[in-house]
């Protein structure tokens, strides 16, 4: 497969890496909803959720839990985290990712670009 997440994993594209195992990324969405936005995406290409095995969804779903915890120490006035798997037409590229969207307390926002927010999560 083509799409851009096969070629971020094969090197072909860049990204923010912050978290990597043998199956499993989370890279930083290159165009975030809201600051530190992440995505968890499996190495081997699967294009939607119904595709996938549950052993990866596991992976996939440690991984989550590994980095929300990250998340809630390290980025600054977080409120909540959403977790989204979109399927059908809202799924924009078709190679399944769960997103971490970081929520903030109102007019907290904090003002940090992607590349700031994956060096904070790779600071520890
Ligand atoms: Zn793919």
């Amino acid at each position: 497969m083509n799409d851009i997440f096969c070629k971020i994993v094969k090197g072909e594209l860049p990204a923010y890496v912050v978290y990597e195992t043998e199956d499993i990324m989370a890279i930083m969405d290159a165009y975030p909803h809201t600051p530190g936005h992440l995505l968890i995406i499996p190495k081997k290409h699967y294009t939607t959720i119904l595709d996938m095995d549950n052993d990866i969804n596991t992976k996939i779903h440690e991984a989550a839990k590994f980095l929300i915890q990250k998340m809630e120490k390290l980025y600054p006035n977080l409120k909540s985290i959403k977790t989204v798997i979109n399927y059908g037409e809202e799924q924009v590229v078709k190679h399944y990712h769960m997103h971490l969207l970081p929520l903030y307390e109102k007019d907290n926002i904090p003002a940090m670009s992607q590349e700031e927010f994956a060096n904070l999560l790779k600071s520890e």
